[in-house]
Parts: C-alpha cells; structure tokens; sequence
C-alpha cells in the first residue's frame, strides 16, 4: 500500500526506540527518514514519536530547536503516530509529568505517565480493536501511560478490560499506549501511512 507516491515519511530519532519503527516503515514500503533537524523535519510528510522517555524527548526536542517546528507541522495537520513515550508528547495535557516537562499537544487527551505504576511495569495482552479487524492486537506495554480524559472530537480505539484507554485518533493523529513496533504488529503503521497518503492528496 506505501507505494512510491508516498512523500518520505519520519521517526523522531533525538531518544528511543527509533530503529524498530524504522524497520516496521519500511518493511511497509516507505521512504524512511531519522528526524533529528528542522530540516529534516521540512523533509518529511508525516512523523512517528517513539518509545522512549518523554521527559528526555522533551529536553532534547527544545535543546535542538525541535519543539516549534514540530508544533507548527502539527497544527498544520501533518500526520502523526505516537507510541507509549510519543502518545504522552502528543498529548495537549500530562499528569505525572516531572518538573518543568512540555508536551508538544495536538491531541485533546490528558494521558498519565507511568500509569500502571512500580508492581506492574511491564505486561503484555490481546487487545480487540474494531478499527483494526481481526486478528486481536499484541499489545506490549513497558512503563505505559493512559489516557484518563478524551475531548468530544478524539475516537477512542482501545480500552483495556477496566475501561483505561490505551489508543486514540483523532484527525491524523494516531496514539497507542503500547508498543506494537515491537510485537510483529503493523496495522498502526499502515493506518498512520494511510494518513500521509490522504494528506498528500488533500494537497496536491
Ligand atoms: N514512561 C515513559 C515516559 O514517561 C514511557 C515509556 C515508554 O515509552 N515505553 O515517557
């Protein structure tokens, strides 16, 4: 489905877990790009933010002068995909955030870092996701947030069991509390590369 028409697309690559999101594009056939610049960043049609430490991807993303060109491309509408660390960066508002820390916001979600606390930092679980079909997703979650309030205009595609949410859309924005990249999943990625698509298209 990534075929050449596609603009290149990027992984934010200051912190994380860049290589395996890499490697999920371009199995799917995409131009992938490591965004570390703002040139970089005017480079690419749409942008993952990985797993990582979002308070870290915070520091780096204003230290390298990251943080207003990739709010200025996400209030444009550029295409976006978050996950665990990315959800929280793309979250308008954080709870449990260290001192000091900025998301960059786009989606009205207010998201909880580190939510399933010290006894529980790590798990992993099938989870039905309607949007996707079957089969269920394998969901690895490694010091996860979730989101604990979602504004009118955000779909929620995934909530566990007890009703946390662990994956939003809203536009072009797609967030999971989980890693997929590391599961053998790639429907996220081909619905955020779907994403890229139609906003190339509403351009040109
Ligand atoms: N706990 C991390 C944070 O607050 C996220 C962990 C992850 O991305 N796996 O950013």
């Amino acid at each position: 489905m990534a075929g050449s028409a596609l603009p290149p697309v990027g992984v934010f690559a200051l912190q994380g877990d860049v290589r395996e999101h890499v490697a999920v594009l371009r199995e799917l056939g995409a131009d992938v790009r490591e965004v570390r610049t703002p040139d970089q960043l005017a480079d690419v049609g749409g942008l993952v933010l990985p797993g990582g430490e979002s308070s870290v991807m915070d520091k780096l993303s204003r230290l390298f002068g990251l943080r207003e060109p990739l709010r200025a491309r996400i209030a444009a509408g550029m295409p976006v995909y978050g996950t665990c660390a990315g959800m929280i960066m793309l979250s308008d508002r954080v709870l449990d955030a260290i001192d000091g820390q900025l998301t960059l916001g786009g989606l009205d979600v207010t998201v909880r870092r580190n939510a399933f606390g010290n006894q529980l930092d790590s798990f992993e679980t099938d989870l039905a996701i309607p949007a996707l079909g079957d089969p269920a997703v394998h969901a690895v979650f490694i010091r996860a947030p979730v989101v604990v309030d979602a504004g009118v205009g955000v779909e929620v595609l995934s909530a566990l069991d007890d009703g946390r949410i662990v994956a939003v859309e809203q536009g072009r924005l797609l967030a999971t509390a989980f890693h997929p990249e590391v599961a053998g999943e790639t429907r996220f990625h081909e619905r955020f590369l779907a994403h890229v698509a139609a906003a190339e298209n509403a351009a040109s």
